[in-house]
């Protein structure tokens, strides 16, 4: 499912599918996951349509590196960011992504083990 008419984070970005969102600039969208694995599991998602990290371009460095600091700012704005959180792409089947459209996952609120299974 690469097609961006299809895109179901293109789709909440378009307000057709609702979703609890909790940061919107021009560029960048943040929204709660429908299956929360923390107390804090957010999706940073750019308004832009990109499939996968495969797909990314050097003109998205800056795309990429705003979602990173948004992250960081929304976890700092929860109060998780001295206790610590986990930021996470997941990039095609064996890291099992599901929605292709570029996510970084901002997990916290709970210690967390590492590696991840
Ligand atoms: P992936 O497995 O691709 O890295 O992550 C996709 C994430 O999107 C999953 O954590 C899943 O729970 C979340 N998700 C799937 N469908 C929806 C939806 O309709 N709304 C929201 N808010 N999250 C979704
Ligand atoms: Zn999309």
């Amino acid at each position: 499912m690469n097609d961006v008419a299809d895109c179901l984070f293109c789709k909440i970005i378009k307000r057709e599918i609702p979703a609890s969102i909790v940061y919107e600039d021009d560029r960048v969208l943040a929204f709660n996951d429908i299956n929360p694995q923390a107390p804090t599991h957010m999706l940073i998602v750019p308004k832009q349509h990109i499939a996968s990290l495969n797909d990314l371009q050097p003109h998205d460095d800056g795309i990429v590196g705003e979602l990173v600091r948004r992250a960081a700012a929304i976890a700092r704005d929860r109060g998780i960011s001295g206790a610590g959180f986990r930021t996470v792409f997941n990039t095609n089947r064996e890291a099992g992504q599901t929605v292709f459209h570029i996510h970084l996952h901002l997990l916290g609120g709970r210690a967390m083990e590492w590696p991840p299974v």
